[in-house]
C-alpha cells in the first residue's frame, strides 16, 4: 500500500489540491497520513480540511491547530500568524473546529512502524528540530523505528548510525527515494503549504509499504492564486510574498 504524507498545509488549498492530484496519480491517495498544521497562514482553511477529510487519513494536530482551539497562547505565535489565527477563528466552520478539537492525540505513537508528532517526540507541539544533537536526544524518546514529524517546513532526514550512536542529517533531493532498513530515521516530507527551504513548490511525500521506501516529492502549484485569495482578504504581505521564495 502507498500512503499520502503530508504536513504543514496551512490553509493554502492550491497547493493542497495539486499535491492531492500528485498523489492520485502515484496511487497513493488512498490514505494519507497527516502531520498537522492544517490552517494558519493561509485563506482557505474549511477547504483544506474538508479535502482532508475525504480520505481515509491519520492526523495529529500542529501548534497552529492548537492556537485556534486556546491550547496554546495566542501569544507564542508572531503578528503575522496570530493575525491568520485570528481571521481562522471567525471563518472557521463549527464541525471543523470540532474536529480540530477533537484531535486529542498529539502524537500517533505506533502507526504501523511509525510515530507521527507534528514537532518532535519531546515536544509534539513546539519544538524545532533542525539539527543532529536535538535529534540524537529525540531517538530515545520514541519505540518505534522510524518517526514523522514537520513543523519546520524543511524536508530532512535523521539517520541513527547505529543504536543509541550519532546522527547523520541529510536534506533529500526531489523524487529521492530513502530505503526503509535497519537504520532508525526520522524524517521530515516539509510543508505542502508554506515551504521554508528557499524552493516555493510544494512538499510531500510518499510511503510504499512494499518496496519499504519513503519519496521525497516537489511540485510547482498555482502560487499567485492561493496569493490572490490572501490580498482580497488583506492578509499581511510577508505572508503573501514569501510563498513566491519558499521561506
Ligand atoms: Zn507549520
Amino acid at each position: 500500500m502507498r500512503i499520502g504524507i503530508v504536513s504543514d498545509i496551512h490553509a493554502n488549498l492550491a497547493a493542497f489540491e495539486t499535491v492531492i492530484a500528485a498523489l492520485r496519480q502515484a496511487g497513493a491517495a488512498d490514505r494519507l497520513w497527516c502531520i498537522g498544521d492544517m490552517v494558519g497562514y493561509g485563506p482557505h482553511p474549511n477547504e483544506c480540511l474538508d479535502l482532508l477529510r475525504d480520505f481515509d487519513h491519520v492526523c495529529v494536530p500542529g501548534n497552529h491547530d492548537y492556537g485556534l482551539l486556546g491550547k496554546t497562547p495566542i501569544s507564542n505565535f508572531n503578528n503575522d500568524a496570530r493575525f491568520a489565527l485570528d481571521w481562522t477563528a471567525t471563518v472557521l466552520r463549527p464541525d471543523l473546529h470540532a474536529y480540530l478539537d477533537g484531535l486529542d492525540q498529539p502524537w500517533l505513537p505506533d502507526n504501523g512502524q511509525f510515530t507521527i508528532v507534528h514537532a518532535s517526540p519531546r515536544d509534539p507541539i513546539w519544538e524545532y528540530l533542525l539539527n543532529t544533537g536535538d535529534a540524537h536526544e529525540c531517538f530515545p524518546l520514541f519505540a518505534t523505528p522510524y518517526c514523522l514529524v514537520g513543523h519546520t517546513h524543511i524536508p530532512v532526514v535523521f539517520r541513527e548510525t547505529e543504536p543509541g550512536g550519532p546522527v547523520k542529517l541529510a536534506q533529500p533531493e526531489a523524487g529521492e527515494a530513502v530505503r526503509l532498513g535497519e537504520s532508525r530515521l526520522i524524517c521530515n516530507p516539509g510543508s505542502v503549504g508554506q515551504p521554508r527551504d528557499s524552493n516555493p513548490q510544494a512538499a510531500y511525500a510518499i510511503l510504499d509499504q512494499e518496496e519499504r521506501t519513503l519519496t521525497f516529492h516537489r511540485i510547482d502549484y498555482p502560487i499567485a492564486v492561493t496569493q490572490a485569495a490572501m490580498r482580497a482578504l488583506n492578509f499581511p504581505k510577508r505572508l503573501i510574498s514569501r510563498l513566491d521564495f519558499g521561506y
